[in-house]
């Protein structure tokens, strides 16, 4: 394919766009891939549209050779099959919803575990059918809270997601493990560095998950790693609860007068001055921290809940709301305590919350009512004893005893993960790093089956409700993490793998001679089955076409110029930067001799 600089539509920009952040972002803007049509919201213009048909081929080969076949949903959906497996209201306002003219509901799908499960279930009703693999590469809607980074987290964006069906628990290890490889396999082909890690299922519902994670500086998620090779998502990290602790000497709780402790620096500093321990300073691990938010539940209920940890410790909201996904969190405001005068704000302690109040009463589900749900921090064990809020203005209580004092109705992971915390299965401290999730793979187990009904059956004429996996790749933000971790301050850089073109030809000077001659080689080499751009534009200097190439980023730049009256042109390889001299009369040659050579090259 040659395509002429002259009559391509692209545009480069001098500027970044005012509302990017990121280099992939503002570079696939300047260079003239993508245009912003809404908050997360993008259209694709050639080039991008190249680069992202590039990376789908590769995620395409990878799901084809594992027996995956592709078909292909709308992404407006009927509201129904949402509605029965929940997800119509637990994915709460992350949903695009629509109604038709008709006033029945419809949706945007965010993803679309419902509709393969259905599509199997009309079509398949024999174990002799499973297992089944299928796969889409599709738009997807999400309403997402913060759009940001460009094409990493859209409200539209393109994701390849697939499904697996199998009959029993070892058939869907089998169809989760070879996904896992396909998956390893596509992001090896791309050159894009992966750590495996340990996820929190979500609102998927589901037992195992695994996501991908590309280190990068400017990932939202944060993940842990130890010496031993334990490697998990930040939100999936489950704290090792300690052994509970003797408390027979721990002295009765007190309440003591604490004026001016606002802080729980202010807190230690008074307790060490007023009330001093004999064996040891207090410290701020000795406090328990209130921390009250309050819940809205996918049927819109509110509910108020205290989150107890040690206060040495910030709560990490990205934890504590994965923690208690479907609801969404807030940060409780004194209006949502005004149904509980009981608790004092900025004292509020355990002994006033949970089990522990005498506001709490049960129905006959045992669904606790009157007070406001305790959950603790899982360091939080029998026998530690606290400094916490005394539920009285200026004061605290001391000596408080976990198990003897206090109960709770749970325990949750609130707190911040910190580098150097014991890894949960043993194998050393934790050390923490930032990326960008580019995969996810579930094992959904029976959940969406269950709801819709996808049975079939056994070897012995037994009805089963089939197990399920579903596995996704953001083939969008993917493009966007290859252009996050290939490009320099003047452009993009893309490896040959996915370039929308291999080759740019410029021609760099005036003359008829130097124009043919560019002509001439671009359309041999387009001939020889690589992609060219040829910059033939006559009035533009040499100087704006040497700073496109370098914007737009193809991975070799063939300069047609001066050198032509010594017969020669010049070779560059943008990525590197180095370059060298092609007799004329050899270029073409040795020109696809290099492109083919390197047509898969992933650097
Ligand atoms: P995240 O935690 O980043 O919000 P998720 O866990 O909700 O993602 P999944 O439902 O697992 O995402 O979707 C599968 C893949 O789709 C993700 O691994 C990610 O690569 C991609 N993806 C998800 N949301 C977005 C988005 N808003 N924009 C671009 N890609 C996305
Ligand atoms: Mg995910």
């Amino acid at each position: 394919m040659l395509k002429y600089m002259t009559n391509y539509f692209v545009r480069t920009l001098r500027e970044d766009p005012a509302d990017a952040e990121v280099a992939s972002h503002k570079l696939l803007v300047r260079a003239g891939y993508i245009r912003r049509t809404a908050p997360g919201i993008y259209s694709w213009l050639p080039l991008g549209l190249a680069v992202l048909k590039r990376v789908e081929r590769i995620v395409r080969e990878e799901m084809d050779a594992i027996g995956c076949q592709e078909v292909h949903f709308p992404a407006l959906l009927p509201a129904e099959p949402y509605q029965k497996t929940n997800r119509w209201e637990e994915y709460g306002p992350t949903l695009f919803t629509l109604k038709d003219r008709k006033q029945a509901d419809y949706l945007l799908a965010p993803t679309h575990e419902e509709m393969f499960t259905l599509l199997v279930k009309d079509m398949y009703s024999s174990y002799k059918d499973l297992p089944l693999a299928l796969y889409q590469i599709q738009t997807k809607y999400r309403d997402e809270a913060r759009p940001r980074a460009g094409l990493i987290r859209g409200r539209e964006f393109v994701m390849k997601d697939a499904y697996s069906f199998d009959i029993d628990d070892e058939g869907l290890d089998r169809s989760y493990e070879l996904q896992r490889q396909a998956y390893q396999r596509i992001f090896e082909r791309l050159g894009l560095p992966y750590v495996i890690c340990e996820a929190m299922s979500g609102a998927m519902g589901g037992s195992r998950s695994e996501e991908f994670l590309h280190p990068c500086a400017i990932g939202e998620d944060t993940f842990v790693r130890s010496p031993g090779g334990y490697t998990a998502n930040a939100e999936a990290v489950v704290t090792p609860a300690p052994e509970p602790v003797d408390a027979t000497d721990v002295p009765a709780s007190e309440l003591r007068y604490t004026p001016d402790a606002g802080t729980i620096a202010d807190l230690v500093a008074l307790s060490n001055e007023k009330y001093p321990r004999e064996d040891r300073p207090w410290e701020a691990a000795d406090t328990l921290k209130s921390f009250v938010v309050t819940l809205t539940h996918p049927d819109g209920e509110k509910e108020v809940v205290n989150i107890g940890i040690p206060g040495d410790r910030d709560v990490d909201m990205k934890r504590l709301e994965a923690a208690l996904a479907p609801a969404e969190v807030e940060i409780a405001t004194e209006d949502d305590l005004a149904d509980h005068p009981e608790l004092v704000p900025g004292f509020l302690g355990p002994q006033a919350c949970g089990p522990n109040s005498d506001q709490r009463t049960y129905d006959e589900e045992g669904n606790p009512h009157g007070s406001i749900r305790l959950l603790l921090d899982p360091r939080i064990v029998d026998g530690t004893a606290w400094i916490a809020g005394g539920n009285k203005q200026d004061h605290h209580v001391y000596n408080l005893v976990m198990g003897r004092d206090f109960t709770a109705d749970g325990t949750i992971e609130a707190a911040e993960i910190r580098e150097g915390d014991p890894a949960p299965d043993g194998s050393g401290p934790l050390e923490l790093a930032r990326g960008i999730e580019i995969g996810h793979i579930f094992q959904l187990g029976r959940k969406y089956a269950q709801a819709l009904d996808l049975k079939v059956l056994d070897q012995n004429g037994k009805t089963q409700v089939v197990t399920m996996g579903s596995y996704g790749v953001g083939v969008s933000r993917v493009l966007a993490a290859m252009a996050e971790s290939h490009h320099d301050d003047k452009g993009l850089s893309w490896p040959m793998i996915v370039a929308p073109f291999h080759l740019h030809v410029i021609a760099a000077g005036k003359g008829d001679e130097i124009y043919s001659t560019a002509n001439r080689i671009a359309q041999a080499v387009s001939d020889a089955g690589f992609d060219v751009l040829y910059d033939d534009r006559p009035k533009v200097s040499a100087g704006v076409k040497f700073a496109d190439t370098e914007l737009l980023g193809m991975p070799y730049v063939l300069v047609v110029g001066r050198g032509l009256r010594d017969g020669v042109v010049e070779l560059r390889d943008r990525r590197n930067g180095t370059s060298h001299d092609l007799p004329v009369d050899k270029a073409i040659e040795e020109i696809a001799t290099i492109l083919e050579a390197n047509r898969e090259s992933n650097q």
